[in-house]
C-alpha cells in the first residue's frame, strides 16, 4: 500500500524528535517510511474507537435488532460495531508475539494500569512502557496496511465495505418499467399557504 505525505503529516506528533512533526523518516534505499509516531497515532485512534464500540455494543444491538427488526441499515450498523471489536482483538492477537499479547491483553483489553501490569508480569516500569510503545507501533502499522480492508481509516471501515452492497443486492427491489413510470400518479400534498 502507498503512504502519502499528507496522511503522515496529519497523523504525526508535532513534538516527535525523529520526524519533527513531518511523519516521514528516511528509509532503506532513499525511500521514506512513516515515522513510528504515525503508527502510534493510528493505534490510539483505533483503540479509542474500540473502547467506544465495546461500551455501547449491548445497547446498540438491543436497539437495532429488537426495537427495529425490519430496518436493514440499522442492524448492519449494530453488527459493524461488533465486527470492529472482533477484528481489533483478532488482528492484534495474530500480529503480536505471545509475550506482547499478554501485555496488550492486560493493559489495553482489561484496562490494568502500569503498576498492576508490572506486578503481574514481573516487569519494571521502563521496560513496560518500552514494550507498550512497540506494541502500539506494530499494531498501528498493521491496522493501516491490512489487506483488503484495514481497521484504519475509521471512516472507511465504518462507511464502506462490501457488506452493505451484499445486503443491497439481496433486497427485492422492484424495478419500474418505462410504461409504469409514465402512468404513475404523482402525489400532491396540500401545501401550506405562506403567511
Ligand atoms: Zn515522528
Amino acid at each position: 500500500m502507498q503512504w502519502t505525505r499528507s496522511e503522515t503529516l496529519a497523523l504525526a506528533q508535532q513534538s516527535c524528535t525523529y520526524c519533527h512533526g513531518l511523519g516521514l523518516r528516511p528509509g532503506r534505499g532513499g525511500a521514506s517510511t512513516p515515522c513510528n509516531c504515525v503508527f502510534r497515532a493510528i493505534f490510539r485512534a483505533c483503540y479509542a474507537r474500540f473502547r467506544q464500540c465495546a461500551s455501547k455494543e449491548k445497547y446498540v444491538s438491543r436497539v437495532s435488532l429488537e426495537a427495529n427488526p425490519g430496518r436493514q441499515r440499522k442492524s448492519v450498523w449494530g453488527l459493524k460495531n461488533e465486527e470492529y471489536i472482533a477484528d481489533f482483538c483478532l488482528v492484534s492477537q495474530r500480529t503480536l508475539s505471545e509475550r506482547e499479547y499478554k501485555i496488550f491483553k492486560y493493559h489495553f483489553l482489561l484496562g490494568a494500569d502500569w503498576k498492576l501490569c508490572c506486578r503481574k508480569l514481573k516487569m519494571d516500569r521502563g521496560s513496560f512502557f518500552h514494550d507498550v510503545y512497540r506494541i502500539e507501533q506494530r499494531l498501528g502499522k498493521t491496522f493501516r496496511e491490512l489487506e483488503p480492508y484495514g481497521l484504519f481509516p475509521l471512516d472507511e471501515y465504518f462507511g464502506s465495505t462490501g457488506k452493505e452492497k451484499v445486503v443491497g443486492a439481496l433486497m427485492p427491489f422492484p424495478i419500474e418499467s418505462d410504461d409504469e413510470r409514465k402512468t404513475r400518479t404523482i402525489l400532491k400534498f396540500p401545501l401550506k399557504e405562506a403567511a
